[in-house]
């Protein structure tokens, strides 16, 4: 296994007497792309935030285990910590900060950073490659963007700290479907370019197309693992999560 996989062993956490994640492990390998599936209330978002350590912001807490970035422990880290250990969120609902400009919002990202103003200019120039819409509305308010531009914002805005593993909450969620292969095909470039990506989804589909492994969480556990083309051919997946009756 790669030097600076993410790997999470045991881990349980809750929000006060809900019990929403037990037991959970799952390795993301350096530079590669893992999905985790589950339907509605599964324990997703609360794995993400256990893994950025922002889970005390939604009134939760890590229980039990352990999560390590390269053999470091996160556990016990303030999330601008995991940032700078190389490990950005990009929250379900983009969250981008609406009445600041595009150009602000990709600044915002940068604050994280450990990088010099050299690095940033870089991360920048990359983001605006990625994205040129950015480019073109950066003097725009971000709340005036679409739905799929806001999307775009809020991974620039992640990429801006200049992340070994990106942590992707739904960044398909409400999207038309063109826009959210747009946003799949972004997903694959900035691998691609080196970043790993922890992609959580509800759109099965997408994500085991994108993904080389894949988890599924049900009611808080791993209730399936295995390579994404072998789980895209399992009866329950495709019935479950994939449509197929
Ligand atoms: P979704 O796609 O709907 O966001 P999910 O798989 O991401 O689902 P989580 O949001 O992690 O699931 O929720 C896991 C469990 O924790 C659910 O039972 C949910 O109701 C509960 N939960 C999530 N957030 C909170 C919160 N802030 N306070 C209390 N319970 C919560």
């Amino acid at each position: 296994m790669a030097g600076a996989a993410l790997e999470i062993r045991d881990l349980s956490a809750g929000y006060g007497p809900v019990r929403a994640l037990r037991h959970v492990s799952l390795t993301l390998p350096e530079g590669a792309v893992v999905a985790v599936l589950g339907s509605n209330g599964a324990g997703k978002s609360t794995l993400l935030r256990a893994i950025s350590r922002t889970l005390s912001f939604h009134g939760g807490a890590v229980t039990g285990g352990s999560v390590a970035l390269g053999g470091l422990p996160l556990t016990g880290l303030t999330p601008d910590r995991v940032v700078a250990a190389g490990l950005c969120q990009v929250p379900e609902g983009r969250q981008v900060f609406a009445r600041m400009t595009v150009a602000d919002n990709l600044r915002a990202g940068a604050l994280g950073a450990t990088g010099n103003r050299a690095a940033q200019t870089a991360a920048l120039r990359r983001v605006h490659e990625l994205f040129p819409v950015l480019a073109e509305r950066a003097g725009q308010r971000a709340g005036l963007l679409s739905g799929g531009e806001q999307q775009m914002l809020a991974v620039a805005r992640a990429l801006m700290a200049g992340p070994r593993m990106l942590l992707l909450d739904e960044p398909s969620l409400g999207l038309a479907p063109l826009m959210a292969q747009r946003i799949a095909e972004t997903i694959t470039e900035i691998n691609a370019q080196g970043t790993a990506v922890l992609l959580v989804e509800q759109n099965a589909a997408i994500a085991l197309r994108l993904a080389s492994h894949a988890y599924v969480l049900d009611v808080g556990e791993v209730v399936l693992s295995g390579p994404a083309d072998e789980l895209a051919a399992s009866d329950e997946v495709r019935r479950r999560y994939l449509g197929v009756v």
